[in-house]
């Protein structure tokens, strides 16, 4: 019987820093924050801010205006390898029986395992 595979969409998740490759945002880096798989989008830390008005809050109580950052496709970013500190598109390889694992490209260490 064949043993039911996670099918893996993208080499991108929460907390991996990334670098933006296109757009308006190119060249920079950050955190994930959070990816959104059904729409291949991911947010990252100090990337695409955009301004969002507070309503007036006990804690802030004369509202005020706040910059977060917006989603952008997951497409536009790369992952960059924490060994190298280069772009790099992961490749996964089988580290052990079921255990698959994130390799960098460009210097051939392990990033995780997923
Ligand atoms: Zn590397």
């Amino acid at each position: 019987m064949k043993t039911k595979e996670k099918v893996i969409h993208y080499k991108i998740k929460k907390g991996d820093t990334v670098e933006v490759i296109s757009g308006v945002e190119k060249g920079k880096r950050g955190t994930v924050i959070k990816v959104i798989p059904e729409k291949g989008r991911v947010v990252i830390e100090g990337v695409k801010l955009v301004k969002r008005h507070l309503r007036p809050s006990q804690k802030v109580p004369q509202g005020g205006i706040v910059e977060k950052p917006a989603p952008i496709d997951i497409s536009d970013v790369m992952l960059v390898c924490p060994h190298c500190d280069k772009r790099t598109r992961p490749q996964m390889v089988i580290v052990r029986d079921g255990v698959k694992a994130r390799k960098c490209r460009k210097c051939g260490e392990l990033i995780d395992e997923v």
